[in-house]
């Protein structure tokens, strides 16, 4: 997805210079601010095949451009949100100008309007919220084709079809299938619903998916889409976060799995060493203290597990 997006951002470079062909500059813009990839840690990512990679803060600007009417709804959102918070808070009252957390009410805040998520099913009491990002944890979209797609996806933009394909990242079925028996399980995706929608219905086999969250239900954080696991309605410290994006998790990094970015390695096994960590997570006590061990639990895994796959 990154080599397409840049050479889109290439194309509307040139269209900028050249004043020309406005039609596909938008065109090129709207179809990088679909999907929204972000990078693993703060660093360039780098396909298998050596290309570079987009950059998180062009992806951003390109999102931004793309998709400026939705990020305003989503900062008006955070902003009506912050705004009755602080109103049943002693907050010092300076910060209301910023569109940004409100610095007294910090992430541990309390949701103080209608949650992201709806009450818990009966069927899902006593259960850990899972939530799980989409691209480049579970998945891997690109508007190139690629061999062997999973699903290839139309998907409208500005009156014109595009089509995306879809890579699973190896052992997601069986880590939906399995975790869907312990957890109840949220994807939250700052992509937009447009697209990842769809391809849930196809990914969601075993129909283990009880909650879609995806761009609007973010937070906008100094540029960032933030995944507020405060807003979800749900026990923060019950809830674990699965996600290729630190940004994803800025408010909440002690309740994060931080996983690599999957692109198009079908030898990844990250998702299967995952899965005996998370099925013993699901009835952890100290869930902190255990999460706190992942880094060197999957490391010990792929060491063990070298030569098993
Ligand atoms: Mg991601």
């Amino acid at each position: 997805m990154r080599r397409e997006v840049e050479d889109n951002s290439d194309a509307m470079d040139m269209d900028a210079r050249s004043g020309q062909n406005q039609d596909q500059q938008q065109s090129a813009i709207a179809t990088a601010g679909l999907i929204t990839q972000t990078d693993a840690s703060g660093r360039s990512m780098a396909r298998s095949d050596g290309s570079s990679a987009i950059t998180p803060d062009e992806m951003l600007r390109s999102a931004r451009m793309s998709d400026r009417i939705a990020l305003e709804h989503a900062r008006n959102a955070q902003l009506q949100a912050n705004q009755e918070a602080v109103s049943n808070s002693s907050c010092c009252g300076f910060c209301m100008s910023c569109l940004d957390i409100c610095c007294c009410l910090g992430p541990s805040r309390k949701p103080q309007g209608p949650t992201l998520l709806p009450p818990q099913l009966p069927a899902m009491k006593g259960r850990k919220c899972l939530v799980l990002d989409l691209d480049e944890t579970l998945v891997h979209s690109s508007f190139a084709p690629v061999p062997n797609p999973d699903y290839v996806l139309p998907v409208e933009i500005e009156g014109n079809v595009h089509h995306v394909y879809v890579l699973k990242r190896p052992g997601t079925d069986e880590f939906l299938q399995r975790l869907g028996k312990l957890y109840e399980i949220v994807v939250f995706t700052a992509s937009l619903a447009k697209y990842a929608s769809p391809l849930l219905d196809l990914l969601d086999s075993h129909n283990v998916i009880e909650h879609r969250l995806f761009r609007e239900a973010c937070t906008n954080h100094q540029g960032n889409y933030v995944k507020d696991l405060s807003l979800l309605g749900r026990d923060v410290k019950s809830t674990i976060i699965v996600d290729n994006s630190p940004a994803s998790y800025l408010f909440h990094p002690e309740n994060a799995i931080a996983v690599s970015s999957f692109i198009d390695d079908m030898s990844d096994r990250e998702l299967y060493y995952a899965l005996p960590f998370l099925e013993e997570l699901a009835s952890a006590h100290d869930m902190t203290a255990r999460l706190r061990t992942y880094p060197q639990f999957i490391a010990d895994q792929a060491a063990l597990n070298k030569d098993a796959f």
